[in-house]
């Protein structure tokens, strides 16, 4: 719910990040609740932590947020006197349509083997992400009704990203080996941060004008978190999400209840410039939003809805910004996925609109699309053995079938007699990554991308 008052809410919010004065905001029951769950989400300790080593910082961030969130709501109000209702994309809004895809490195930063999670546990967040923030997701018809009527779909795709900030090809994930047994938000100035630099044990972050970088670590001392992230408006050196090794993806290390990948939809809605639903306040602190119900505190478990309500209204804990189990986040609301795309489209991400880091950003087609240059190339991405590819029409010369990987070199080639048309061409030997596949017929060269991922 949005107040009148926003500037006094946001001030009041970040008063709120003393634990003592946020202690008092919460009502009894969630203050109870919270006595067990405290770890779900460290944004607030990180911001009181960055709040005594920068306080500027802090005061950055929420300049910014607030900025956005203005723009975005003066829009909507033109929009909705204009046409009766408020939508999405209103006079002067972002193309609804559009897709906003996201260059993504993950690092992996372990200390034991079972941290060392595998490249399928990281591509199974990344296919979360993108279910969730396109509103694909198979759950979201378990949110109430009331609630599926104002849910958003953000239209933000994330991509492992295909090259490094040298210009090499890469899977987008960095394997560091560490001496840190865990992260710890107390053994030094820094904290849980440390996991973001080389010097610390931990792993330095690629360009975030290039990539959103996310470091999946063990973050079990102290009490212990899921994970945390800063909002948009902060240092360079600090930007991205950090997650638990533990609660990264859907499978392998992913423990119940946090085993669905939503720990990172949550902190990413956070990286993004999203307030948990609460406002970090009791009723009348907000998250800036008109169509998140006012609330007094965060929801754990699975609630029963004739019991989570505060401050008048059912409380939203469907939504990924609330604090419940996986399997009971499943939406963001509209306001939540425009302001996000607002954040990346108009100010405090903008520059990834434009990395190219991903075949998405570039002139260069999709791989996966059927036809390119006259060749078809299927399947593409390439899980299996092989792959089929066909011509247009049946070439009247000699050609020549060849394909060199993303470095330039021949990894396979072979001669094609005339009138072929039609052929497979086998993985056997590719190590996952992108290729290109030449065909010569005569003095005409067609070439076609192909993507080979993990086997
Ligand atoms: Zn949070």
């Amino acid at each position: 719910m949005k107040t009148t008052t926003l500037k006094n809410a946001l001030i009041a919010a970040s008063l709120a990040f003393s634990p003592v004065l946020a202690g008092h905001a919460l009502a009894q029951d969630h203050a109870a609740q919270a006595e067990h769950h405290h770890g779900r989400c460290g944004q607030q300790q990180a911001m009181e932590q960055l709040a005594k080593r920068n306080p500027q910082a802090v005061v950055d961030m929420q300049t910014l947020q607030d900025e956005v969130l203005e723009v975005m709501q003066a829009r909507r109000a033109r929009s909705a006197a204009q046409n009766g209702n408020a939508r999405q994309g209103g006079a002067g809004g972002p193309d609804p349509d559009s897709v906003i895809y996201i260059p993504t490195v993950v690092h992996v930063v372990y200390n034991t083997p079972a941290q060392n999670i595998s490249t399928a546990q990281v591509r199974s967040q990344i296919r979360v992400l993108n279910e969730d923030y396109a509103k694909l997701n198979v759950d979201f018809g378990d949110a109430r009704s009331e609630f599926r009527a104002v849910a958003g779909a953000a239209n933000i795709q994330f991509c492992l990203a295909e090259w490094d900030p040298d210009g090499n090809a890469t899977d987008g994930i960095v394997r560091v080996e560490t001496t840190e047994a865990s992260f710890d938000n107390t053994d030094s100035p820094a904290g849980w941060d440390n996991v973001k630099n080389d010097n610390t044990n931990g792993s330095t972050g690629w360009p975030r004008n290039q990539y959103l970088n996310i470091w999946v670590c063990n973050l079990e001392d102290g009490g212990g978190i899921l994970g945390y992230a800063y909002p948009p408006g902060g240092s360079s050196a600090l930007d991205g999400v950090v997650i638990s090794y533990r609660y990264f993806g859907d499978e392998g290390t992913a423990s119940p209840p946090y085993n669905l990948g939503r720990t990172t939809t949550h902190e990413v809605g956070h990286w993004l410039g999203l307030r948990h639903t609460w406002g970090d306040g009791g009723c009348g602190v907000d998250d800036g939003f008109d169509d998140t119900p006012d609330s007094d505190g965060p929801n754990y478990g699975c609630p029963n809805p004739f019991s989570a309500v505060s401050c008048g209204t059912d409380d939203m804990f469907e939504n990924y910004m609330d604090y419940t189990d996986d399997r009971c986040m499943v939406m963001f609301s509209a306001e939540q996925a425009e302001f996000m795309r607002d954040i990346i489209i108009r100010n405090g991400r903008t520059q990834l609109l434009s990395s190219e880091r991903c075949y998405f950003n570039t002139s260069i087609a999709d791989p996966g699309a059927d036809d390119q240059d006259g060749i078809r190339l299927w399947p593409n991405p390439a899980s299996g053995q092989q792959v089929q590819w066909g011509l247009e029409a049946a070439s009247t010369k000699d050609g020549m079938l060849t394909v060199y990987d993303a470095m330039g070199r021949l990894v396979h080639s072979r001669q094609l007699a005339v009138g072929f048309q039609n052929g497979t061409l086998s993985l056997d030997g590719f190590a996952e990554g992108v290729y290109t596949v030449v065909l010569e017929s005569g003095s005409t060269l067609r070439q076609h991308r192909l993507v080979v991922v993990a086997r």
